[in-house]
C-alpha cells in the first residue's frame, strides 16, 4: 500500500536526512519507524503526503507515485496525526472533529453526527463534545487528533509520535486503544517513535533507523536484534 523505493532526501544546506532507503507498508497493518532524533523518521513519513518531496526515489502510495497525485487529493486518503494533538482551540471537540467531513461537503447535522460516532469510537463519553481542547487532558486531547485524522475514513494513516507527550500510562491506554482500533478498522498506518518498546507492541514490521537515515533492521518484532 505504502512502498519506499530507494528514497533519498537531502536539504538543501546539504543535510542527507535519508539515505537510499526502501521498505513497503503492507495494506491493512501497523508499520513502525524507531530511531533516535534527526535519523530521518519525520522526514520519511512526510514524503507520503507529499509535506517533503523526495530528492530520488520514489513513494508509491496504492500502486501510485505521490508525484502522480493532486496533493490536496492524495492528503483527502491520509490522515495525518502529530505529538501535540493540533486541535483549533477555539472550536470545542465535536467542531474540531467534524471539521473534516464539512470540508467534504457532508451537511452541518451529518458532520455532527459522524463526529459524535468518532468521539465514542476513540473511547470518549460524548459529554465531552463541549468541551475546548484547552480543558481536555492530554491522552484526551490525543484521542481527539485521532477521531480527527480518522473523519474523512482515510485507508492510510501516518502518525508522527502522537502518544509522546503524555505520561507513560496514559500512554499504554492509547496504545491498547490504537490496536482496538486497527483490529476494527483495518487502516494502513505509518508509526513514528523514538520509543523501541513502543515499536514492538504495535508493529506488525518494524524500521529500525540510524543516524544519516540507513535503515538497519527491518523485521518483525519477535526477529529484531538487540542492539
Ligand atoms: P526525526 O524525525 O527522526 O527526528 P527528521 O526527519 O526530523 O528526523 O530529521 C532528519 C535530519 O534532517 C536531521 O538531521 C534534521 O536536523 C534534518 N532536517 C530536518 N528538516 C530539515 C530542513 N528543513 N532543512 C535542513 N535539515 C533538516
Amino acid at each position: 500500500m505504502i512502498e519506499f523505493q530507494a528514497v533519498r532526501k537531502e536539504y538543501q544546506n546539504g543535510t542527507v536526512a535519508v539515505h537510499e532507503l526502501s521498505l513497503s507498508v503492507r495494506t491493512g497493518t501497523i508499520t513502525v519507524l524507531v530511531g533516535p532524533s534527526g535519523c530521518g523518521k519525520t522526514t520519511l513519513m512526510r514524503m507520503v503526503n507529499r509535506m517533503i518531496e523526495p530528492s530520488g526515489g520514489k513513494v508509491l502510495v496504492g500502486g501510485t507515485d505521490v508525484r502522480e497525485r493532486d496533493p490536496a487529493e492524495l492528503r483527502r486518503g491520509i490522515g495525518y496525526v502529530i505529538q501535540q494533538a493540533g486541535l483549533f482551540p477555539h472550536r470545542n471537540v465535536l467542531d474540531n472533529i467534524a471539521t473534516v467531513p464539512l470540508l467534504h461537503g457532508r451537511s452541518k447535522q451529518e458532520a455532527r453526527k459522524r463526529a459524535g460516532e468518532l468521539l465514542e469510537l476513540v473511547g470518549l463519553q460524548p459529554e465531552l463534545g463541549k468541551r475546548y481542547p484547552a480543558q481536555l487532558s492530554g491522552g484526551q486531547q490525543q484521542r481527539v487528533g485521532v477521531a480527527r485524522a480518522l473523519a474523512a475514513d482515510p485507508p492510510v494513516l501516518l502518525m508522527d509520535e502522537p502518544f509522546s507527550a503524555v505520561d507513560p500510562v496514559v500512554r499504554e491506554g492509547l496504545q491498547d486503544e490504537l490496536l482496538r482500533l486497527q483490529d476494527e478498522l483495518d487502516k494502513t498506518v505509518l508509526f513514528v517513535t523514538h520509543d523501541i518498546d513502543e515499536a514492538i507492541k504495535l508493529g506488525e514490521k518494524v524500521a529500525v533507523l540510524r543516524q544519516g537515515g540507513h535503515l538497519a533492521q527491518y523485521a518483525e518484532p519477535d526477529d529484531l536484534l538487540a542492539e
